[in-house]
């Protein structure tokens, strides 16, 4: 390394560390700045964007309570609920409010003074400013990510960190009770995050949230974020939390490495695009006038993020009720675009690739000769084929019919032990078993479902299917110049 570039090194006034919180902060210091990376930021950028910090939270602080501008408050609040900005009695009128807000982000002492400076708690670098819980959101709380030691007066925090540690409201997805931000393996989709929601962060200052579009979500934003980055592997960890006084919380969730590639797929193949559009469609709610009050879009995104003993079944089981939904009279296309996208799910995701054949080819010989209507034991194994005790039996059943009438049976009990073990995984095999019996009746035409759609519902569904996935309106609005 040159000597400049190593002097260039230590001398970075703000670094993104691996604290979650800071790091989303650093990021938005750096879009804040108009800059490529928290690397690029300047003392004179910091400068900028303190100012920018100090004139928001002034406004917001000072703003009457039944006004828009005050909801960036309640987002303040949220996150620093006993600071100089959001305290009760705190100052409404400005002049007296900046200075106590400026003075969060002065200059440390310059070095060789007589002030000691400590190792910055997130990045190492000396400072001399000692903070406390009430201007770092999720410290010294029982749900806390860090606790002070005893005895130690504070937190030590360089300038770069202080001003990150407040911009973080505006590189997060916020609501008026609570935030979240994204840890990434791509830094790209870490900076889309932040830029997405810096322009929502103006539009929440501006109008407040209740004009803001419904049915955005964080999930959402960052699904978009890994698209944009255009990665085939990347980990993802969203942290939501609220650092309230009495009820503090912290959520993770995490998206799964395949992810990304999981997403290009499904966008560049039309008929697991359909399918994936199908669940959104499905997943949207309206109220009595038609206006949406749950986002498809974003409830699916929901559906990529697991909780930390996560085991991935949210998308297949929702899969699985949007193709067994007797009130959704799905065309035979409908279902094997959502069927495939269930099997790309358990591939990709999952990395499960089950034979299903034999087993499923037992089942659906069963359903169109074991004697009676098909519809009657299409819904005996429907009703079982979730737990395996009641599948085993419904295997065996249908074993002991297809004999019965002369006719081959196309698997054996070791086929179908791996459907009806109790154990981690099973269940997926087991949906996915059902979604294979499906794919194989329809190609028979076996009917075993409702009569099909009425051909002008089945047009309108089709124009909603031809729409992209993933779309956000807020996004919409920002393109068509909105706000
Ligand atoms: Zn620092």
């Amino acid at each position: 390394m040159d000597p400049m570039s190593s002097v260039t090194a230590t001398d970075a006034v703000l670094v993104a560390t691996g604290h979650p919180l800071q790091r989303a902060g650093a990021w938005a210091v750096a879009v804040l700045a108009e800059q490529p990376s928290p690397g690029d930021v300047t003392d004179q950028h910091l400068d900028d964007v303190a100012q920018r910090l100090v004139d928001d939270v002034c406004a917001a602080a000072t703003a009457p309570s039944d006004s828009d501008a005050y909801d960036w408050w309640k987002v303040l609040f949220a996150l620093y609920p006993n600071s100089k900005a959001t305290h009760s009695k705190r100052s409404r009128l400005r002049r007296d409010l900046e200075p106590e807000i400026a003075a969060l982000f002065a200059r440390d002492e310059p070095r060789g003074t007589a002030v000691k400076a400590y190792p910055c708690t997130f990045c190492g670098t000396p400072a001399t400013t000692l903070w406390t819980k009430s201007n770092l959101p999720m410290f010294d709380t029982n749900k806390a990510l860090n606790t002070l030691p005893a005895a130690v007066a504070g937190w030590p925090a360089c300038r770069g960190c202080r001003i990150a540690a407040w911009a973080l409201p505006y590189g997060a997805w916020v609501t008026a009770g609570s935030a979240t931000v994204l840890s990434c393996e791509t830094e790209a989709a870490e900076r889309r995050f932040a830029e997405r929601n810096v322009l929502r962060a103006r539009r929440v200052m501006q109008l407040g949230f209740g004009k803001l579009r419904v049915g955005s979500r964080p999930e959402l934003v960052a699904l978009n974020a890994l698209r944009y980055a255009d990665v085939e592997l990347a980990a993802t960890t969203l942290w939501s939390f609220k650092n309230d006084n009495q009820e503090p919380w912290l959520r993770v969730t995490h998206a799964r490495r395949a992810v990304p590639r999981f997403l290009a797929i499904v966008q560049g193949n039309a008929p697991l695009r359909r399918g994936w559009r199908l669940l959104e469609v499905a997943l949207t709610q309206r109220d009595a006038d038609g206006a949406v009050v749950r986002s498809g879009p974003a409830e699916a995104a929901r559906l990529l993020f697991e909780s930390e003993d996560g085991d991935g079944r949210s998308l297949l089981v929702q899969l699985n009720r949007v193709l067994g939904d007797p009130d959704r009279r799905l065309p035979l296309r409908h279902r094997v675009d959502a069927t495939r996208l269930a099997f790309t799910y358990a591939k990709e995701i999952l990395g499960m690739e089950p034979d299903l054949t034999p087993v499923a080819t037992m089942v659906a010989d069963w359903i169109e000769h074991g004697g009676g209507g098909p519809r009657g034991r299409w819904a005996e194994f429907e009703s079982a084929h979730l737990r395996p005790h009641q599948l085993g039996q419904v295997l065996d059943l249908a074993k002991r019919r297809l004999y019965a009438t002369g006719r081959e049976v196309p698997c054996t009990e070791d086929d179908w032990r791996p459907f009806i073990l109790n154990r981690p995984g099973g269940w997926a095999q087991r949906m996915l078993l059902s979604m294979a019996v499906v794919r194989i009746l329809q190609e028979r035409g076996v009917a075993v479902s409702q009569a099909p759609a009425d051909p002008n519902e089945e047009a309108r569904v089709e124009q909603l299917l031809s729409q992209p996935m993933l779309s956000s309106q807020e996004d919409d609005d920002y393109l068509m110049g909105a706000v």
